[in-house]
């Protein structure tokens, strides 16, 4: 498996592992709406007990990543675009709150 993974390459992952799971493609996307609840619920525990380690933590980030690489892919959205697309409004959002608070009116 590469070192380094970019966008195309958990897209793929994704799409193996709803290749692998029966109703993968087919299940409810409400349905992996609420796994990816479950997992971010995951994190919290991992990050709130001490049981577990920095692994446990990733394990479960990736965990809610993939869930919404699951959503994506039904919804047949364009994530690489979509970060770009958002990234941008973030920062522009950002210049701007920095702006108005610099300049006051
Ligand atoms: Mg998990």
């Amino acid at each position: 498996m590469k070192a380094v993974l970019d966008i195309s390459d958990l897209e793929e992952m994704t799409k193996e592992l709803l290749d692998l799971t029966p109703d993968g493609w087919t299940r409810s996307i409400y349905f992996d709406v609420s796994k990816l609840l479950e997992e971010v619920g995951e994190v919290a525990e991992a990050l709130n007990k001490s049981k577990y380690t920095d692994e446990d933590v990733a394990d479960e980030i990736t965990d809610v990543i993939v869930c919404c690489f699951v959503i994506a892919l039904k919804r047949k959205i364009d994530l690489n675009r979509a970060m770009i697309n958002k990234q941008e409004k973030r920062v522009k959002k950002l210049l701007k709150r920095f702006h108005d608070k610099e300049c006051p009116k």
